[in-house]
């Protein structure tokens, strides 16, 4: 399973389907870029032994670790880096991310012992990794120096969000600029984004509800989606919590 000059492909070895442990491939001409390592927390819900960490499975890409090129890490929330130094073992590549995430994870690599090449990246700069021109897009979101990815290749361009927000003032980081992406779109790209917004507490609920109610009257168009864990149990073979549900609110289009 080896991509060519022509291919741009995108493996998702965890996250997509489920919440947290993003672990993403994309795959051109003999190599590989992996964005996010991170972990989740098993429910406590339906697990019986408390909220053991869970990490995706990395055997795909250990196998054929030289031919991984690098790793990003696009901010330095635990569902994105959290799995690094457990993995990185398997992976043994060069790790690039902004400062404030670097020094998230060279505080874990150091915690386990471990010396792993970290790469600084500035948000807005443009390098190259193997085969892919990747460039740091500024994006908003509730930790510092959160990027998104726009990775190009002679075979396609992608613009991978992971986590964002749209919010004129947030309180942490930049807030979203919108021309930047409007300019990205306008070159002609695919997106890959992933939202999630996950609230157990009925405080929180009826917050998510309000900010629906108040965008509903001001915005054009509102998707909200509530997202339930039945799924995820029925995977495991566990019987549907009715009480094991989430919320998972997309706002689109403001
Ligand atoms: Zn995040």
């Amino acid at each position: 399973m080896i991509p060519t000059d022509k291919d741009l492909w995108f493996l998702p070895l965890g996250g997509c389907g489920e919440i947290g442990m993003n672990l993403n491939l994309f795959g051109h001409n003999g190599s590989w870029l992996m964005v996010d390592c991170g972990i989740t927390f098993e429910d406590s819900v339906t697990s019986r032994t408390g909220n053991r960490v869970e990490m995706p499975d990395p055997l795909f890409i250990a196998n054929r670790h030289e031919a991984l090129a690098g790793i990003i890490a696009t901010h330095a929330h635990e569902d994105h880096i959290g799995a690094l130094p457990h993995l990185w073992e398997q992976l043994r590549c060069p790790i690039y991310t902004t400062p404030f995430t670097r020094n998230v994870v060279a505080r874990k690599f150091a915690q386990a012992g471990i010396r792993a090449p970290l790469v600084t990246v500035h948000p807005g700069e443009t390098i190259e990794i193997g085969p892919f021109k990747v460039t740091w897009v500024p994006i908003t979101h509730s930790t510092p120096e959160t990027n998104g990815l726009l990775i190009d290749t002679p075979a396609g361009r992608v613009l991978h969000t992971a986590d964002w927000k749209v919010d004129p003032a947030p309180v942490v980081g930049e807030p979203i600029q919108p021309k930047l992406f409007q300019s990205i779109g306008d070159r002609g790209v695919g997106r890959l984004s992933v939202i999630r917004r996950m609230h157990r507490s009925r405080v929180v609920r009826r917050r998510s509800l309000h900010f629906s109610m108040v965008c509903s009257r001001q915005c054009r168009r509102v998707l909200s989606a509530l997202w339930s864990l039945a799924s995820r149990a029925t995977w495991r073979g566990s019987k549907p919590s009715a009480t094991s549900l989430m919320w998972q609110d997309a706002i689109l289009a403001c």
